[in-house]
């Protein structure tokens, strides 16, 4: 099957506004030559949810590439790719953010993450309360992490047709957000990004004030197998 992926990105484009909102393409299980034409149509920013594959790729592939992390990171992979990675997603423990910080430390650079936070109504998502999320962004924590920076939440909505589910979902994220920019003051904590939106609900997350949104298959076309 052939798909023309410099025609989709570009009807995906199309259909937002990209001053307002970026676009990672999700090239998960994609093999290099096909992310490469996503690359030649202009695209830099690419999100992969393993770490072995997204070292490989960075190693193949151009170097001015944005290389995000959106899969649930184990700690003792961090490592791997603290050296080049542009954004991590899916920080949803302290424990984890102190391993980026520490494999930070050791290659000079300041990382910055997203807060998983739990929206969906199923229980098997990855991903923060909004509790965790406060605790997490205290003083007495980010005060110790140094090379970390925390720019912003990321959510996965209900995997739903109804749509009402799905906003609300989103809003309440974005809610979370804008109160967290209001009332935390510290240096570590720059809150510029909500990352919200996959191929089947990104047009309802921008609604909802989406800055990142993770599109895989409406680009790639859909994944052989499950990821
Ligand atoms: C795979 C994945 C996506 C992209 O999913 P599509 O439905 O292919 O757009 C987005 N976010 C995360 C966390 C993913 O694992």
């Amino acid at each position: 099957m052939d798909i023309d992926i410099a025609k989709n990105l570009q009807t995906f484009l199309s259909t937002v506004d990209q001053s307002r909102t970026r676009l990672v393409a999700v090239s998960k299980t994609k093999p290099v030559n096909l992310v490469m034409q996503a690359y030649e149509a202009g695209q830099r920013e690419f999100g992969e949810n393993k770490v072995q594959e997204m070292v490989e790729k960075y190693e193949q592939m151009p170097k001015d590439i944005d290389w995000h992390m959106i899969g649930h990171l184990q700690t003792n992979k961090v490592k791997y790719i603290a050296p080049f990675v542009k954004l991590i997603h899916g920080v949803d423990s302290e424990k984890l953010l102190r391993t980026i910080d520490k494999e930070a430390k050791k290659t000079n650079r300041v990382i910055d993450c997203l807060l998983q936070v739990h929206i969906a109504e199923e229980e098997t998502k990855f991903g923060l309360s909004d509790e965790e999320v406060g605790q997490l962004l205290s003083a007495e924590v980010i005060n110790h992490l140094p090379n970390v920076r925390i720019v912003g939440l990321m959510g996965m909505a209900t995997n739903t047709d109804d749509q009402q589910q799905v906003t609300k979902e989103f809003r309440h994220l974005n809610e979370l957000f804008s109160s967290i920019k209001a009332s935390v003051n510290h240096p570590g904590v720059v809150m510029k990004e909500l990352s919200m939106g996959m191929s089947s609900d990104y047009l309802l997350a921008i609604a909802e004030g989406s800055t990142v949104v993770r599109v895989g298959s409406a680009i790639f076309g859909e994944r052989s197998y499950s990821a």
